[in-house]
């Protein structure tokens, strides 16, 4: 871990700083448990109280297939894990799924899958898009997250109903991206960070984030990415902690990471350093928070975060959509009115029902605001 050496500033003064510095941001993630939770992450709560909607946006997220043409080292959907079972849901369960959310109220929903650069994989994604929009009359926003792809793809979609997407760019760090992936053009860095821009030209939402507690991840990496984000002026992120996948080549790092609670306290104090760096855009309490915590959620949403995905994937898949190894946390079952979702939102914030829950970010940018 990085430890910075220069003078440290009083953490009240960095909390009410309109900007911070790689060398301020490296001393707030090195915030110790209780200065973090009293200061902190309060202030970063405020923070989306004060710019934001007082409400938590809600996302029905459909993971239609685990089929992957990739290889990353930390998935458990790449290409070489034998072990999975493959599915790809058919297009009356994905439209199924989609119309529940929009009778529901749900006002959006993220399409999800591993990634697939085959003509008719992407067709048929089109063909989708035309159907929810014309089934749910434009009361429901597509956010798609299926990977790398074509600028024309990424217009074809935009152009059939598809207004948000969201694209990690993992690491900010190229040779800790490098050590993640296999050596090839396949997984390149460089047209990791080309497809951001072609969706944020084409007019895109555009989200994107990175994993925290990755192997041979620095604190100063992680500052980095923060700042990252910033720099690519996101209009939506997504920071999860990394979770070891047996069926994966970094499981033999398993030993060096950092311990789990660890992990999951670093990934809140990440986001609420995008907070205070990013103080209008929409951060997604990841799923990934609640593997390491049955209130992973809660605190997401009380760290800086504003926004859910309720996971609308029939159970037979849902089971077999494995990024990372579930723990029993995970929710089996999430219609809206299930008290385990009202559970974990904290108490004085709503959820915005019919809301499509745009970023104000995104919309102050393109002048809608
Ligand atoms: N195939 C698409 C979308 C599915 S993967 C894509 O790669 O963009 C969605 C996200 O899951 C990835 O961006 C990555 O950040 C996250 N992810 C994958 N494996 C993970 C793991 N082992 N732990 C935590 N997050 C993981
Ligand atoms: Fe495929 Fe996405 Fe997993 Fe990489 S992270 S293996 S692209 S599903």
């Amino acid at each position: 871990m990085f430890i910075s050496n220069t003078a440290n500033s009083s953490i009240a003064e960095l909390l009410s700083n309109t900007s911070l510095n790689r060398q301020q941001i490296i001393q707030l993630l090195n915030l110790d448990g209780a200065t973090t939770k009293n200061q902190l992450l309060k202030k970063a709560h405020q923070i989306t109280l004060k710019y934001n909607n007082p409400q938590v946006y809600i996302r029905g997220l459909i993971e239609f297939s685990n089929r992957c043409q990739k290889n990353c080292l930390y998935c458990g959907l790449r290409r070489s894990n034998r072990i999975i079972e493959r599915y790809m849901m058919t297009d009356d369960e994905i439209i199924s799924a989609a119309l529940y959310a929009c009778k529901n109220h749900y006002g959006s929903i993220v399409l999800q899958s591993g990634e697939s650069t085959d003509h008719r994989f992407c067709y048929r994604v089109t063909r989708l898009l035309k159907k929810i929009r014309h089934l749910t009359h434009g009361k429901l926003k597509i956010t798609l997250s299926l990977g790398e792809q074509s600028k024309e793809t990424y217009k074809t979609w935009f152009e059939n109903g598809a207004s948000r997407y969201l694209l990690r760019f993992e690491t900010s760090n190229p040779r800790l991206y490098q050590m993640l992936h296999p050596q090839d053009s396949n997984h390149s860095f460089d047209k990791r960070l080309e497809a951001l821009f072609h969706l944020r030209d084409i007019g895109y939402m555009v989200g994107s984030g990175f994993m925290v507690g990755l192997p041979t991840q620095s604190i100063g990496d992680i500052a980095d990415d923060l700042l990252f984000l910033a720099q690519l002026d996101v209009d939506m992120a997504g920071i999860g902690p990394f979770i070891c996948h047996s069926q994966t080549p970094l499981y033999n790092l398993k030993g060096t990471l950092l311990p789990e609670d660890d992990r999951l306290f670093l990934t809140l104090k990440s986001i609420a350093i995008l907070r205070l760096l990013m103080k209008e855009i929409n951060i997604a309490a990841t799923t990934a928070l609640e593997t390491l915590s049955v209130e992973g959620r809660k605190m997401g949403l009380l760290a800086g975060s504003n926004v859910i995905m309720l996971n609308l994937t029939p159970d037979r898949y849902k089971t077999k959509y494995t990024l990372y190894e579930k723990s029993k946390n995970h929710r089996s079952y999430e219609g809206i009115n299930n008290k385990t979702i009202h559970q974990s939102i904290p108490s004085g914030i709503k959820i915005a029902y019919s809301d499509f829950g745009d970023s104000i970010h995104y919309l102050k940018r393109q002048k809608r605001l």
